[in-house]
């Protein structure tokens, strides 16, 4: 269990009072809280629930999710897998098909850090057996193509690079200067294909 305590939020912070032996434990029992002497409330929520209601990604389901790398660089990793009975999406058409096999080694997706410890999804890649297009990797709902990052951090980091310049997005946020040149350049470019052109047309017929 990954839970932020979020009783005494806006009054003494979000401050870290699990001991680093507890958030450290090999079954994620890890609790982020905030140190009160006499608490008047206490609200922990497990991060897979907050997962869950924020990213929850249809087909998919978040299992283990733990911190590592200690206190000097900790990272949380969430590991999400297939829901039972749920088929695999070929990249190259966009169909379900049959499961082939899956990779060997889980790839990891940044996400949108949360109290600015870095967060990244893992998950062992499925292949499509596709009567179409043959044996492809599949496609995931929460990254495009090879990208290493989860669309919703990159559609965070487009959206703060209107507020800051890319270099200072990128200390803030722990990637580098061109991951955020490419984030923005991903929205833009989304924007543009998606754009209604509604309005101007009523304007043209006025
Ligand atoms: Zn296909």
């Amino acid at each position: 269990m990954l839970a932020l305590c979020l009783s005494g939020a806006g009054r003494c912070g979000f401050r870290v009072a699990a001991s680093e032996e507890a958030l450290m434990t090999s079954d994620s029992a890890v609790v982020l809280g905030c140190e009160q002497k006499q608490p008047t409330r206490r609200s922990l929520i497990k991060l897979k629930t907050l997962l869950n209601q924020v990213h929850k990604i249809k087909g998919f389901v978040y299992t283990k999710i733990q911190m590592v790398g200690g206190s000097g660089n900790p990272r949380i990793i969430a590991e999400v897998r297939p829901r039972r009975g749920s088929r695999p999406v070929c990249s190259g058409c966009g169909k379900p098909g049959s499961g082939y096999d899956h990779m060997t080694e889980p790839r990891q997706f940044a996400f949108v850090p949360i109290l600015n410890i870095p967060v990244s999804l893992s998950y062992t890649m499925r292949r499509v057996d596709c009567p179409k297009c043959g044996v492809k990797v599949e496609r995931v709902p929460w990254a495009d193509g090879k990208h290493s990052q989860c669309n919703v951090f990159r559609h965070f980091l487009a959206t703060w690079a209107k507020r800051l310049s890319w270099k200072e997005t990128a200390e803030c946020f722990g990637v580098k200067w061109d991951t955020v040149r490419r984030s923005v350049q991903w929205v833009v470019a989304y924007g543009l294909k998606h754009r209604s052109l509604d309005g101007i047309e009523q304007r043209q017929r006025l």
